[in-house]
């Protein structure tokens, strides 16, 4: 996706040969056009794949999942990272370590919002190592719910998590992949699908 990438390469920084912060449209400040023109590319890509649901993580999967739901018309559903007194019980919970912060955490997803009728698309903001869709998938093998595939805005592709996850028979859709951050540089691979 054109815009995305020129978004990137003008306000992307690069913190080192293995982590990209863009805290200025994605993380922490969030451009809304750009969402929105984000999520109705994965609606697009995802069109005909029967959704009637997505799934993402919090916080920073919410904003383009949210936009694609908004165009896809199915509700949004995010694993919560922390169990509160109001999410404590029913919950399909799985083990993700963090890419980021270097820790693994639980994540959850109440039982009342994903059941065994559900083909979900996963969407996110980064793909790493893929342990956050790893999560994820597992929450949707827990209920019983049809994975359709995966959406990210922002893939790693010298990280081995897309690899992994597309060896494994997942479709991945991914609008922007960076195939090298050495030398302060921000590299792209080829769009295979062409939007
Ligand atoms: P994975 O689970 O695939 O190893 O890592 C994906 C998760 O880690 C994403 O949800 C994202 O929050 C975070 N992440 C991984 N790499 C980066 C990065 O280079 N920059 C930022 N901002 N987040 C990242």
């Amino acid at each position: 996706m054109k815009s995305l990438k020129n978004k990137i390469v003008k306000e992307g920084k690069v913190l080192s040969n293995t982590v990209l912060k863009v805290d200025s449209f994605l993380n922490h400040q969030i451009d809304p056009p750009l969402m929105k023109e984000i999520g109705d590319e994965f609606a697009v890509r995802f069109a005909d794949a029967g959704i009637t649901k997505i799934l993402s993580i919090e916080s920073s999967g919410i904003a383009p999942a949210m936009m694609a739901g908004l165009n896809l018309g199915v509700p949004v559903v995010f694993a919560r990272k922390r169990k509160s007194v109001t999410l404590k019980d029913n919950l399909f919970t799985s083990s993700v370590h963090s890419f980021t912060k270097n820790e693994t955490n639980d994540i959850s997803v109440s039982k009342e919002f994903i059941d065994e009728d559900d083909v979900v698309l996963i969407i996110d903001d980064f793909l790493a190592n893929g342990q956050a869709v790893l999560g994820l998938t597992d929450i949707l093998d827990q209920a019983g719910a049809k994975l359709a595939g995966v959406g990210i805005v922002i893939e790693k592709g010298f990280q081995s998590g897309g690899k992994m996850i597309r060896n494994s028979g997942i479709r991945v859709e991914s609008l922007a992949i960076i195939s090298s951050l050495q030398n302060g540089n921000i590299e792209f691979f080829e769009e295979v699908t062409v939007s």
